[in-house]
């Protein structure tokens, strides 16, 4: 039988209504809109459609969304400037600039300027610290939404095989901190891996985040398996097509006959990278304002 698809695009839209439900209370008990500021440098219509639907989406979710849009001209010390001037200000909080930066920007100098307790993107290194010695902090984005998928599917995850391929600091490496805490059995598979397809088979969840179309194949799938796909891949175009399909980074025809579950792409973990930044922002407004948000609320 055909593993389960997880539905992450549902998923997504009932987190962003629950989170609009608190953001609505918030706005009652503070007296202000939870804030999100958003920062584009340049003109990479990827990032111009990203930054567009993170502000929509933060409207529709009760909170108030200020974007900064800037010409590809702006120089590294204009752009700190602006995020100084956004760490200052009380109605925002939280603080997200868009990657990738231009060539003459170091973003990394950018991401250590922003407060991190407006970093919910979770990218600061404080963030990552705090991750790593199991502190409360922000952590990214996407490996959050993974989390969630996977433990409304799985429940408990103690003692499961967790395999993560990748280990990018906005996915790979956080995502294997987040099942290392929920007491998975935790493997980081990479580029330099040796005989990555017998690795990946032992493992009950599979996490790729790679970048490489339909790399991970049936055969490496442990039957039953649960596997989220990170992957974001465009396939060059039919004939006939003016753009290629998507695909992640698991052949998902073939992988969903063995696996037990599985997302799709898109409509998989996609959808939870913008319903977690709002999530994230919520928080930022709780502990800023200093409001309670229940535990568990979200
Ligand atoms: P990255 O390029 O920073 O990291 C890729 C990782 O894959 C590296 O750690 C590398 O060691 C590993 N790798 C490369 N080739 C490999 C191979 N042949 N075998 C095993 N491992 C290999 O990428 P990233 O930022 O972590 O993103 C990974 C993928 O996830 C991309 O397709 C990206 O578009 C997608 N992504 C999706 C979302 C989302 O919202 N769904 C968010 C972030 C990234």
């Amino acid at each position: 039988m055909a593993g389960t698809i997880i539905d992450g695009k549902a998923f997504a839209a009932q987190l962003r209504e629950k989170v609009g439900t608190l953001a609505a209370a918030f706005e009652e008990k503070a007296g202000r809109k939870a804030g999100l500021a958003v920062v584009l440098v340049g003109e990479d219509p990827a990032s111009q459609v990203y930054v567009g639907s993170k502000g929509k989406a933060t409207i529709a979710a009760n909170m108030a969304s200020f974007e900064h849009r800037l010409p590809d001209s702006t120089s590294e010390g204009e752009l700190l400037s602006l995020v100084e001037r956004l760490n200052a200000d009380p109605a925002v909080d939280g603080i997200l600039v868009q990657l990738p930066l231009p060539d003459h920007i170091d973003e990394q100098a950018v991401i250590a300027a922003i407060d991190p307790d407006k970093d919910v993107d979770g990218f600061h290194v404080t963030n990552a610290g705090r991750l790593a010695v199991g502190q409360s902090g922000f952590v990214p984005c996407t490996p959050l939404g993974c989390m969630m998928l996977l433990t409304d599917r799985l429940g408990d995850l103690s003692g499961l095989d967790a395999v993560v391929i990748g280990r990018s600091n906005i996915v790979g490496k956080p995502m294997a901190q987040l099942l290392l805490d929920a007491n998975a059995t935790v493997t980081i598979a990479h580029s330099r891996t040796k005989d990555l397809a017998d690795v990946v088979r032992r493992a009950d969840i599979v996490v790729a985040a790679v970048g490489r179309a339909e790399m991970v194949r049936a055969d490496w799938i442990k039957p039953g398996a649960t596997v989220i796909d990170v992957g974001i891949n465009r396939l060059a175009p039919e004939p006939g097509a003016s753009k290629g399909r998507l695909v992640g980074d698991v052949a998902f025809g073939e992988a969903r006959e063995v696996a037990g579950a599985i997302t799709p792409v898109p409509g998989g973990v996609g959808p939870m990278t913008i319903a977690v930044l709002l999530r994230n922002t919520l928080v930022a407004a709780h502990r800023n304002a200093g409001i309670d948000l229940p535990e568990g609320a979200i």
